[in-house]
């Protein structure tokens, strides 16, 4: 939770799992941010110039504190936003694997590169290779505050940009910390600033002279960002909500399944943008899942102690949310076989399951961001399909089957699949993570991950005059006759 400070410019962090306060930051004015981002530019020449392999040592290097300094870390997440301390450790070990990759391969990615000319080109030789934007600007959200934005930062880092990076005003401390480490494996300069902020922050970010923003957050603000950033013609990258599915065919593990629709939907209290919202179970065995499901659910609970496996809701305003989608989806004839809306007490949520929700219940197409999961009954997988693919968000999808797994997966339109296995698209350090339609558009991780926050160019060099030369007023008509024949020749055999 966040209050404002008697202070006009700063504001305090109250603890979800303590209800006191844990930090008090101040709140980035728009001066504030385009001093940043003026000194962001004074370096990134700098940064640039050091090269990919002078980069990645110091990446290496602040990999290795974090690691070092992992449960001070963890420990901050904890108190900022309420996940249980091993779920943040989980996070921390997500991220670095990625900051990893960026730093070993964004020479080989990015580094200048040979590609073929053509006939008509034979006489160029052509390379490309992907230059840095200069400054990134960075937004974040809460749910995840380490994992999330270092697919950003790590990534903007590792390409040769500097960064003005502005963390959710509920996880500001996480965002600290972290620069204040790179700040100790890089200090001749400001590599990676924060401004910590709320929108208004976010908003002058938007504002200012940064060449791109990579945003991290919901599809509502999602969209302000890019008004914001039009103005400018401020490239942006998307990574926004979801409400990602699990299919379980006929002949799908049930165990495994029902085990990933648990911890895919309820763990980090349900508030993740790839977590399970939906199920949809091949009719033949529904019954046989759910009560595998709600055996699993039941002994899950929310706390705010040390033992509890999931945490508060972090944002007060969330609980509104989740009440009125478990209420729309009784309302509409849905039954809770766990939870339900005595499962709200206060900051907390239990686990919720609902059956036989109707699809046009807002539990089944907003973003619920809460521990519930609606579970329902399919004829089969063309069924199953064709309701995941009904959702306006595309981010993530699972799909648990033996034999048709990859076949199924095929027909998904969303940013990844995982066969049998919950969210590991995410975990492979060389795949891209991103989503269509209401999710946003580009990507972090991966090589496309590092392409995000570079532009390409394409150079070529004439090795000898070309025997056909075309752009030059001194071409005759012979030339002229020549091209006539070659585009025959050449294309209008198709
Ligand atoms: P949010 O949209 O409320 O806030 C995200 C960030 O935007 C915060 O830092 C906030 O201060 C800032 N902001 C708010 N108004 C702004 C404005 N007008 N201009 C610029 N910045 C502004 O989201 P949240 O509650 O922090 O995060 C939860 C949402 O993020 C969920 O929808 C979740 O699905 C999504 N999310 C997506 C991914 C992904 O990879 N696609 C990852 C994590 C979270």
């Amino acid at each position: 939770m966040i209050t404002t400070s008697p202070a006009a410019d700063m504001f305090d962090v109250i603890s979800p799992v303590t209800g006191r306060v844990v930090g008090t930051h101040p709140r980035g004015s728009a001066d504030d941010i385009d001093d940043a981002v003026r000194r962001a530019h004074e370096v990134a020449g700098w940064w640039g110039a050091l090269g990919f392999d002078a980069r990645a040592r110091r990446l290496d290097a602040w990999r290795g504190i974090i690691a070092r300094r992992a449960p001070e870390l963890a420990e901050l997440t904890h108190i900022e936003m309420g996940k249980p301390r091993a779920d943040a450790m989980l996070e921390i070990a997500m991220a670095l694997e990625h900051l990893a990759w960026s730093a070993k391969n964004a020479a080989r990615v990015l580094g200048r590169r040979a590609v073929r000319s053509s006939l008509l080109t034979a006489n160029q030789s052509a390379s490309v290779e992907y230059l840095p934007l200069g400054v990134v600007g960075v937004i974040g959200p809460w749910n995840y505050p380490i994992f999330t934005p270092l697919g950003s930062l790590s990534f903007a880092l590792a390409a040769g940009n500097t960064v003005v990076y502005k963390p959710s005003e509920y996880t500001p401390g996480v965002g600290v910390w972290l620069a204040q480490r790179l700040s100790e494996v890089v200090p001749e300069h400001p590599v990676l600033q924060v401004v910590t902020g709320d929108g208004s922050t976010g908003s002058a970010l938007c504002r200012s002279a940064v060449n791109k923003i990579g945003f991290t957050g919901s599809t509502a603000t999602g969209k302000k960002v890019m008004t914001a950033c039009a103005e400018t013609l401020t490239p942006v990258l998307m990574e926004c909500g979801g409400k990602d599915a699990l299919i379980v065919d006929a002949d799908g593990d049930l165990e495994a399944a029902a085990d990933a629709a648990v911890w895919g939907g309820l763990s980090n209290a349900g508030q993740t943008c790839l977590g399970v919202e939906r199920v949809y179970v091949h009719e033949e065995v529904f019954d046989a899942f759910v009560d595998r499901v709600v055996t699993r659910a039941r002994t899950i609970r929310a706390g705010s102690g040390g033992n509890a496996q999931i945490g508060p809701i972090t944002m007060p305003t969330q609980i509104d949310v989740i009440r009125r989608h478990i209420d729309d989806a009784i309302g509409k004839g849905g039954r809770a076989v766990l939870g339900g809306l005595d499962a709200i007490e206060g900051n907390l949520v239990q686990p919720t399951i609902l059956v036989d929700v109707p699809e046009d219940s807002v539990a089944v197409t907003e973003e619920t961001f809460g521990p519930t999961l609606t579970v329902t009954r399919v004829r089969d997988m063309d069924d199953a399909v064709e309701r995941a693919n009904a959702s306006r968000y595309g981010l993530g999808l699972s799909v648990f089957s033996r034999r048709r797994g990859d076949e199924i997966a095929t027909r998904i339109r969303t940013g990844a699949v995982s066969v049998n296995s919950y969210v590991m698209y995410a975990a492979v350090p060389s795949l891209p993570l991103g989503g269509v339609g209401d999710s946003g558009f580009g990507r972090v991780h991966g090589a496309d991950g590092l392409r995000e926050f570079t532009f390409p160019r394409a150079m070529t060099r004439q090795r000898f005059p070309s025997i056909l030369p075309l752009t030059t007023f001194r071409r005759t008509p012979r030339i002229d006759a020549l091209v006539r024949v070659l585009v025959r020749l050449l294309h209008g055999r198709h």
